[in-house]
């Protein structure tokens, strides 16, 4: 299974990076390879098109409606309803008020008929080809889910991987229960602890690093940091609470597990 950083700028797009997008890509027994957008943020449809052609999408998955996560459901509406060799429907695994977000996102009345939302239920499945896609319940200011993935690993003595994606949140169970041991832990460290900052938003980089310590993971991938924040300061604080393998997330990253 490979996961690919197609955007990784918090809150907002940043000079180098669209919002929040990550490709998945697992290939099954029979050699076909299935294709998964872990949210769809501003900005992140034309990065996607350097990695796939979105018409490839088997689903996507996002973890709540913020428009840095979700906003280029526009795009991708167009893209899917207006290609010239056809429509392609394509399902979104979504919190509940999908259907009327990407409604008011596309300035419709009408709702799509190439996205057909689906309402993640707290630690609902999914099942997509040979993935497996597990929703946990996280603590945001809106309806926010935290994914676990699991599919075949790319490694010839492991039948399988986990990946884990925090969404936005703060410290909370359900994020520790979507990360438990996974082997690439894609976790937002939006914030420095010196921040004067809101709890139940979102975490710093010492708690990204602290979760990834009790989780048990394999690798912390610190990502969704604004761009004005500066990520050697992030990863610092990651380091400080977390004693494994540490990476700071840039677009166009590739990893196997
Ligand atoms: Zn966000
Ligand atoms: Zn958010």
């Amino acid at each position: 299974m490979r996961l690919t950083v197609v955007g990784c700028s918090g809150s907002v797009p940043g000079p180098a990076s669209p919002a929040s997008c990550y490709l998945i890509e697992a290939t099954d027994d029979a050699g076909k390879t299935w294709r998964i957008a872990l949210d769809m943020g501003s900005g992140s449809l034309g990065a996607l098109q350097r990695y796939c052609d979105p018409r490839q999408l088997d689903a996507v998955a996002i973890t709540h409606l913020h428009p840095d996560h979700c906003a280029d459901l526009a795009a991708l509406h167009v893209y899917l309803k207006h290609h010239p060799d056809g429509p392609t429907t394509v399902p979104v695994y979504a919190p509940f008020g999908a259907s009327g977000r990407i409604d008011q996102l596309r300035g419709a009345s009408s709702h799509s008929d190439v996205l057909t939302p689906i309402v993640w239920q707290a630690s609902g499945e999914a099942r997509i080809g040979p993935v497996l896609l597990t929703c946990e319940a996280v603590t945001h200011p809106v309806p926010a889910y935290a994914l676990r993935i699991e599919g075949p690993s790319s490694k010839p003595t492991r039948a399988s991987a986990v990946i884990a994606y925090s969404g936005d949140t703060d410290v909370c169970d359900g994020l520790e229960v979507a990360a438990a041991g996974a082997d690439l832990f894609v976790c937002e460290a939006t914030y420095l602890s010196t921040d004067d900052h809101d709890r139940g938003v979102h975490l710093t980089g010492a708690d990204a690093g602290a979760t990834a310590e009790s989780a048990g993971v394999e690798h912390l991938l610190l990502t969704h940091i604004p761009p004005w924040t500066d990520c050697a300061n992030v990863l610092a604080e990651a380091v400080g609470t977390y004693a494994g393998k540490t990476t700071l997330a840039h677009p166009g990253q590739h990893f196997e597990v």
